[in-house]
Parts: structure tokens; sequence; C-alpha cells
């Protein structure tokens, strides 16, 4: 049986386009190419949790104008189930990116409609309801964040919290956190603590929550939880080419093997789960591209078992 996950979070439209350098403020410089991507975190993942085998819903919110179609229909074509996907009145949320030649960039978010996702109703209890895990990030408002993750708790979905963009959070969220996973920037500002240590971090983090996914870069990944149980790791050896929505892809995958497996399984299946993970982060940094370079089943597959066959 397939794993179910159900996203709560944002949908942006990115307008990126190319220049051989930025702007100084007030300047205009000659730009190249100009493209629109889906993205944002919340759809990214949901379309990163159905590539990689999951049934899939996605709760959020675009604007009524055309970059409204556009992700509501991108979101279908990978598969995901958009029953709670509102169009209200207004622009849908967008990214303003600026690349340069060195790969350097400036963005501005607007968002939009995912501002207006404030509260949620009867239809989206029982989509999360539905779902082994509540996948999570910040990008919405955290009551709506908060919403979804009380009725989870109360109707036995796992809550997973991707604490991106880094924010200190209330405890009122914290104590309804299953698995929080965070980068090495992220959990420094969620513990509030200035180390890059990862044992530092992941100490600090389990005063927060019970279990926490530490991402790594090029290094993978490591688990910690309060009993006392810690996995490390290492991410397959690519080359990598673009990292962007690399977290995304992870942090999906987490979420889908998790799902599939459970952590009832203790040791062996958060090492299974945090390899699955690790695989499709790594795939994912293997192309160009954000929401486009999001790897399917047979991708991770594919490079997990490169990986980590013959591994104990
Ligand atoms: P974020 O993109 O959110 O900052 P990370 O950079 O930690 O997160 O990347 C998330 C995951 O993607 C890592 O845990 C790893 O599994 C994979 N990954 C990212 N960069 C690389 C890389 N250069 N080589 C291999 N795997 C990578």
């Amino acid at each position: 049986m397939s794993a179910h996950v159900a996203v709560v979070g944002s949908s942006n439209l990115d307008l990126v386009v190319t220049a051989s350098r930025l702007p100084a403020p007030g300047e205009t410089v000659l730009g190249g190419n100009f493209r629109t991507v889906p993205g944002g975190k919340g759809a990214n993942q949901a379309v990163a949790a159905a590539r990689a085998g999951a049934a899939c819903d996605f709760v959020g919110a675009v604007g009524d104008d055309d970059f409204g179609t556009r992700m509501r229909t991108s979101l279908v074509d990978a598969g995901v189930d958009v029953r709670g996907l509102r169009t209200v009145p207004g622009p849908s949320g967008v990214a303003l990116i600026a690349v340069d030649a060195n790969a350097e960039n400036f963005i501005v978010v607007a968002p939009g409609a995912n501002g207006t996702l404030t509260e949620l109703d009867a239809d989206d209890r029982a989509t999360i309801a539905a779902a082994d895990v509540l996948l999570l990030q910040l990008e919405v408002p955290l009551p709506a964040v908060t919403r979804a993750a009380d009725w989870a708790r109360a109707d036995g979905t796992t809550v997973v919290l991707n604490a991106a963009p880094a924010a200190t959070l209330p405890t009122e969220l914290l104590d309804l956190v299953d698995v929080l996973v965070v980068n090495e920037h992220e959990a420094a500002v969620v513990a509030g603590v200035t180390s890059d240590d990862p044992p530092v971090l992941l100490d600090a983090l389990l005063e927060l929550v019970p279990r926490v996914v530490l991402t790594l870069g090029a290094r993978g990944a490591a688990y910690a939880d309060r009993h006392g149980l810690r996995v490390t790791v290492p991410a397959p050896r690519i080359e990598a080419v673009d990292t962007t929505a690399a977290g995304d892809a992870f942090t999906a995958a987490l979420a889908v093997g998790w799902a599939e497996r459970g952590a009832a399984g203790g040791e062996g299946a958060v090492t299974a789960s945090l390899r699955w993970a690790c695989a499709a982060g790594a795939a994912c940094a293997q192309r160009p591209g954000a929401s486009t370079a999001l790897p399917d089943r047979p991708a991770i597959d594919a490079l997990h078992d490169a990986t980590y066959r013959g591994a104990p």
C-alpha cells in the first residue's frame, strides 16, 4: 500500500531572470533568459512526495490570476490531489529571482495568496486525518500550521515539520511535532544556539521536539531521538550541479519513507528512511533547476541502491 502524505503549505511562481551581474540599487541591467518555474516549499514538497510514490494531498492557496492556474496545473500534472487548494481573490505568491553568472542571486518573495491561508476547515481536517504523515513548512501563516499539526496529533497522523525558512518557534507548535527536519542554519535558529557542531545542535533540538533529522549537505544527514537512538548516514557521492530544492526532495522522501516504514522498526527503519531521503536530495542536486529537478521514485531507488547496497 502506498504511503499517504498531506502537505499544508505555500505555492509560489518563481520568476527567474539571468544576468551577467546583479544590479546595484537604482540601476538597470540587461538580463538574459527569463523563465517561470512553479515553486514554494509546500508545493515543491507535495510534488516531490508524489514523484517519490506517495498519494499526496496539497492544502494551500493560489490567487485568481494566470499564475494560480499555472501552479494548480503543475501540481495536478505531478499527480497531487488539489481538492484542498483554494483560489482566492488577488495575486498568487511569487518569488522574483535574479541570478548572475557566478550563481549569486537576489530573491524577493511576495507571499500573495499564501498569506490568506490563516484558517483551515473541516475538509482540511478530514484530509489530514486520512494521511499517514502531515508535512509542514513555515511559508504560510503560523496559525494554519499550528492548527494542522493540532488536528494531526488529535487524529493520529504523524507531524513532520521542516522549519524552513528558519525561525524561532512557539512552544505551542513545537509540542505538536513528531519529527523536525532542519538544515544546519535552521537548526541553530530554532534551537537558539550558535554552534555548528551537529551533536550539539541535535542535543539542543531534542529539548524541544522528540525526534530530529539534521541535513548536512554533501555530508548526508543525522538523526537523534529522545530514546537515545542516533543514526548518521553519508550522502551519495555525486557531481552537484544545482542544490536548489535538494532540501525539499530530502524532506518529502523522508516523509514518504517514514509513512511507509514508520519508526516502529527502530534503528533499521530510521536508517532506511534516512538513506532513501539522502538519495532523493542527492538525485535532485545532480540536476539543474528547482521543482523541475525533483526526482521520481525510480531515480531515487537507483541512486539509493548504487550508494548503499551492501552497507550494513
Ligand atoms: P538545504 O538545501 O535545505 O540547505 P542540505 O544542503 O543539507 O539542505 O541538503 C539536503 C540533502 O540533500 C542533504 O542531506 C543530502 O542528502 C542532499 N545533498 C545536498 N547537497 C548534496 C551534495 N553536494 N552531495 C550529495 N548530497 C547532497
